[in-house]
C-alpha cells in the first residue's frame, strides 16, 4: 500500500498503454512490473474496495501510472475512469491522479478529464532541452510541455511533472536549466528519476556499444541533492526520487547499467544532511550530538553510517542522533562542545560551484 503525505494511494499501472512511442529508455513492463493488461471496471472496484477496507481512513486516492493514459482510445479512458465516479460521489475515493506525455493533451481530452473529475495529471516531461529530448526518442519537444500546462492549468487541473536526469545529451548543469523552466510552470509536484539501463531497452543497445555512459551513483546523488533542494527552495513538493524497486528492475534482467538504487531519495537526502552538519560544524571538532526530527534519524545517520564515517574522517565523532519531536522535517539541531547550532537543509543551504556541494 502506498502512503504519500498521510493519503492511502491505489495504483493502476497502465504499461505501454496507448502509447505509440518507443524512448529510448523505456521498458514500461520491468519498470511497472506489471502485464499491461487494463484493468477492467470489476476489477478497478475490487481493487479499491480491498484499500478501503485495509485502511483506517475515510477515503484513498486512485492514481494511473505508467504509460501514456490520454493516448488511450476515448472511450478506453472513460471505461478506466467511469468506475471511479460513484465512489467520488460518496467521498470514499477523494482524488484521482493519472500521467501521460506532454503532446497528448487537447481540448478534447481535457474535456473528458474535467467531466470525469481527474484532480492531477503528471506530464512525463523527463527534459526541457529540445536537443535532450529528440536524442532521446521522446517525439516531443519543451513547446509541448509549455503548452500542456497552460491547458490543464486553465481547465483547473493540477500539473506535476518528472524530469529525467541523465538522458543521452543531458549534463548536470542541464538538468539544472530543466528544473528551472519546469519550476516556472509552478508543478504542483515533481519526480525525479535519474536514468537507468534497462535490458531490453534501445538505450541498453547503446550502452553496451559505448555510445552511451550513465551517471554514477555518487553523480546522481550529488546531482540529485541539487535538485532536490532548487525544489524545495521553490515550495514544490518532490513526491519521489529514484524508480521504485520491484523484482523484474532488481532481476538479472532488470538494470543493467545506471545509478538505480532501493533507496535513491535517502541517499539523496543524507547527502544534505552531511553538507549542513558541516556547515554548522563551523569546523569544529569532537564529539557531537543532533538532533532531527523523528522520521529523519536514519537520513541522519546515512545508509550503513555512512555520515558517520565521513564525519570521522574529518575529527568528528557521531555520538548521538536523537529525535527532537520539535523540529520540522528538513532541520538539523547539533551541539558540539556545549553549544547547540540549528539549520535547516533547504533555507540555511546554498550550492558552491567551487566546492561542487551545499555549503
Ligand atoms: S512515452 Fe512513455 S510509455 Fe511511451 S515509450 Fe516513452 S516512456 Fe514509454
Amino acid at each position: 500500500m502506498q502512503r504519500t503525505a498521510g493519503k492511502v494511494i491505489v495504483p493502476f499501472f497502465i504499461s505501454h498503454g496507448g502509447c505509440p512511442h518507443s524512448c529510448l529508455f523505456c521498458d514500461q513492463r520491468r519498470i511497472s512490473g506489471s502485464t499491461g493488461e487494463l484493468p477492467s471496471p470489476e476489477e478497478i472496484r475490487e481493487k479499491i474496495r480491498l484499500y478501503l477496507d485495509s485502511s483506517a481512513r475515510e477515503s484513498v486516492e486512485v492514481a494511473f501510472y505508467g504509460g501514456s493514459f490520454t493516448m488511450l482510445p476515448l472511450h478506453r479512458q472513460r471505461g478506466l475512469l467511469a468506475p471511479l465516479q460513484p465512489l467520488l460521489d460518496s467521498g470514499r475515493l477523494s482524488a484521482i491522479r493519472l500521467s501521460t506525455r506532454p503532446d497528448a493533451i487537447d481540448p478534447v481530452t481535457i474535456a473528458l478529464l474535467r467531466e470525469l473529475r481527474v484532480t492531477l495529471v503528471e506530464l512525463g516531461v523527463q527534459s526541457m532541452d529540445d536537443e535532450v529530448l529528440a536524442a532521446s526518442g521522446r517525439g516531443h519537444n519543451a513547446a509541448h510541455t509549455v503548452a500542456a500546462f497552460s491547458m490543464l492549468t486553465a481547465a483547473g487541473i493540477a500539473v506535476g511533472g518528472q524530469l529525467m536526469p541523465g538522458l543521452p545529451g543531458d549534463t548536470p548543469s542541464g538538468a539544472l536549466r530543466s528544473l528551472r523552466a519546469l519550476l516556472k510552470l509552478n508543478p504542483a509536484c515533481l519526480r525525479i528519476y535519474p536514468t537507468v539501463v534497462v535490458e531490453g531497452t534501445e538505450l541498453a543497445r547503446l550502452y553496451s556499444s559505448g555510445d552511451y555512459s550513465p551517471l554514477s551513483l555518487d553523480a546522481a546523488v550529488s546531482l540529485g541533492a541539487r535538485l532536490l533542494h532548487t525544489a524545495l527552495g521553490a515550495a514544490v513538493p518532490v513526491i519521489r526520487m529514484g524508480l521504485q524497486a520491484t523484482d523484474l528492475l532488481s532481476g538479472p534482467r532488470g538494470v543493467v547499467a545506471g545509478p538505480y538504487h532501493p533507496a535513491f531519495r535517502q541517499l539523496v537526502e543524507s547527502e544534505l544532511c552531511y553538507d549542513l552538519l558541516l556547515k554548522l560544524l563551523h569546523q569544529r571538532v569532537g564529539e557531537v550530538t543532533v538532533g532531527a526530527h523523528p522520521s529523519w534519524l536514519s537520513t541522519v545517520i546515512g545508509q550503513n553510517g555512512a555520515t558517520r564515517n565521513r564525519l570521522k574522517a574529518q575529527g568528528v565523532r557521531l555520538e548521538k542522533v536523537l529525535p527532537d519531536p520539535g523540529s520540522s522535517l528538513h532541520e538539523l539541531a547539533v551541539t558540539c562542545g556545549g553549544i547547540t547550532r540549528k539549520g535547516n537543509i533547504v533555507t540555511d543551504l546554498q550550492y558552491c560551484e567551487a566546492e561542487g556541494r551545499h555549503v
